[in-house]
């Protein structure tokens, strides 16, 4: 019998079943004044939550205190079944932070990287190469795996942030405005990254000062402002709490744009939202297909030329000044 000179390892801490973000009645106060006053979130796992909100929402602070950088003033926040103020250490070992500027090399190219932060993270050299290709693939980065990162395109770059940000696999990952900045066809780049990332597994907490990323990739959406949680449900619903759906007039001629106003009004259930440059006039309607007749009908008795008639849902932005009063803000870069 071969005497044992070791006591066994400790088995690993594991955390019950449950979401894999639980907040209640989070508070943060800076110097007296409320960052976040009681904010409830319920994330679960191998989802993509939402946190949409203006600037100074308090998202920013929710995530610092996720991500166990900032301790709570009140309330309690669970992250991958871990108090974060309790067990900060579990918390570190099951998440990865996304921040608005990640930590990769100019210098190096995109494959040099990813090995260096795997040796970094102690991968030994076999599984830090094998992790590293893998990641290039998983992220579309493969042809450019060799190029200096300082030669990447924003889209790229930030690809190559999350991978780097993926290379221990976390449970949970914070993802704050990760499309910041970037072009179109560079954020729709990003999102392929996230969707691929979700694939893996991996719960998503994410902030965004783009609506439209919300609803592309959130399954639920939380709305806050000034601290508080305004509203929150899946995308569809919160658009459905608007009272549905709108039909915009396009017109051919810009002189007709106030009497389609008023016809509008007429048949829909709110005031008139007018874009007079596009020549586009719209309202929230309530039963569309009858709507949509009405509307089609009372424009050839007015011999109005539509350039098109559009039944469609509210987007997210829509739905953040109804709920908010106000639009979604430019993000701090954009305002500067
Ligand atoms: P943004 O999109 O601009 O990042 P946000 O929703 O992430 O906004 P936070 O950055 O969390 O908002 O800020 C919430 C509130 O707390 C704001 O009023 C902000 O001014 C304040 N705040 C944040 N950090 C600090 C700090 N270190 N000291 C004092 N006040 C702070």
């Amino acid at each position: 019998m071969t005497a044992l000179t070791r006591a066994p390892a400790a088995p690993p801490r594991r955390a019950a079943d449950g979401p894999a973000i639980r907040t209640q009645g989070l508070r943060k106060d800076y110097r007296g004044t409320p960052a976040l006053d009681g904010i409830d979130l319920d994330v679960p796992r191998g989802t993509v939550h939402g946190l949409l909100g203006p600037n100074g929402a308090g998202k920013t602070t929710a995530v610092r205190i996720l991500a166990t950088l900032l301790r709570p003033d009140g309330g309690r926040a669970e992250v991958a079944g871990f108090d974060v103020a309790r067990d900060p250490a579990e918390v570190r070992l099951r998440i990865g932070l996304l921040g608005q500027h990640a930590a990769v090399d100019e210098i190096l190219d995109g494959r040099q990287n990813l090995e260096m932060f795997g040796r970094l993270y102690h991968l030994g050299p076999r599984t830090a190469r094998d992790r590293a290709a893998e990641l290039l693939d998983r992220f579309g980065l493969d042809e450019t795996g060799r190029k200096p990162v300082g030669a990447y395109s924003g889209g790229m770059r930030r690809r190559l942030d999350l991978a780097v940000s993926m290379i221990l696999a976390p449970e949970v990952m914070f993802l704050d405005e990760p499309t910041t900045g970037l072009d179109p066809r560079a954020r729709t780049e990003v999102w392929s990254a996230v969707r691929a990332l979700v694939a893996g597994g991996t719960t998503v907490l994410l902030t965004t000062q783009y609506l439209e990323e919300a609803d592309r990739l959130a399954d639920a959406i939380t709305v806050v402002g000034r601290g508080t949680v305004i509203a929150r449900g899946t995308p569809d619903a919160l658009k459905a709490r608007l009272g549905g759906d709108r039909i915009d007039v396009v017109l051919a001629d810009d002189d007709e744009v106030t009497a389609v106003a008023a016809m509008l009004e007429r048949i829909g259930e709110a005031a008139a939202e007018i874009d007079a440059e596009a020549r586009r006039v719209g309202v929230p309607v309530r039963d569309r297909v009858a709507a949509l007749t009405a509307v089609v009908g009372a424009l050839r008795n007015a011999g109005i030329e539509a350039e098109d008639v559009i039944l469609r849902r509210p987007t997210l932005d829509e739905v953040f000044v109804d709920l908010t009063g106000r639009a979604a803000t430019p993000s701090k870069e954009a305002a500067a």
